[in-house]
């Protein structure tokens, strides 16, 4: 049982890899383009704001097998390293207060409804959520959410959770310009990184192990990352070997 799924960025935070490849909603229909020569299925988690700002980019999306989840409105606004970490002491996530969660998930829901969607799965941006966000997202009827990362199992508490439970590529792979002053300072560490082709060694054991013990394989790998990567190479091998599994869409998830 494969999950898989990706992180897609509103088209103006112009980070590093966005620098290299421009929109990654165009990365995005490339890596959907590839799923669909081999027949598997995704989640991309893409932010509220893409939705009104670029709605003909996201339709085009939508002719894939693909679910949208929903990924912060806009990655936490205007957010640098003293606010982080202001917001981190003060309330134990970068996700910043109750009321600004809860502002923020509504927003984005919104935005998915005018849209004509339902947000029915939810990843926090860099993985900063905390109980305040589960409780918020139970509140607002999103049931998925894959915020966690590790070793983990599906488990439910006040949503479905759906762990990550494979190396994540941008958190692992050295690639390309990657320099760590080009880093999101909150979103990983850049040190002790490896070879993609290691990284993609250590996700077929990981997926081979999972499925003998029939384990879901929660997979995130980025479009964006794969673009800048080698242009897509590695992950049609990635798509080949993940074709021998079934896989679903978050929110198909049944305990
Ligand atoms: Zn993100």
């Amino acid at each position: 049982m494969i999950y898989l799924t990706g992180d897609v960025h509103f088209s103006n935070l112009n980070n590093h890899e966005q620098k290299i490849i421009g929109s990654e909603i165009d990365s995005a229909e490339k890596y959907l383009n590839i799923l669909k020569k081999y027949k598997l299925a995704c989640t991309l988690f893409v932010n509220g704001i893409s939705l009104q700002k670029e709605p003909d980019k996201i339709k085009e999306l939508l002719k894939y097998n693909v679910e949208l989840g929903g990924h912060t409105y806009d990655n936490f606004g205007k957010m640098n390293l003293l606010k982080s970490y202001f917001y981190r002491k003060k309330w134990g996530s970068i996700y910043g207060s109750n009321h600004y969660q809860k502002k923020d998930i509504t927003k984005t829901k919104k935005a998915f409804e005018e849209f004509g969607l339902k947000m029915t799965s939810w990843r926090t941006h860099a993985f900063g959520s905390n109980d305040l966000t589960f409780n918020l997202l139970k509140e607002l009827d999103v049931k998925y959410v894959s915020d966690l990362v590790g070793d983990i199992k599906p488990f439910y508490k006040e949503v479905m959770h759906m762990p990550i439970n494979i190396p994540i590529d941008q958190n692992t792979i050295a690639y390309g310009m990657l320099k760590p002053e080009n880093r999101n300072p909150f979103a990983s560490c850049t040190k002790c990184r490896i070879k993609a082709e290691e990284w993609f060694d250590i996700l077929k054991k990981r997926v081979i192990e999972n499925e003998k013990n029939k384990i879901p394989s929660i997979i995130l790998i980025h479009p964006a990352t794969m673009m800048v990567l080698d242009n897509f190479k590695l992950f049609e091998e990635i798509c080949k070997f993940l074709s021998k599994y079934k896989s679903f869409k978050i929110s198909e998830f049944k305990l």
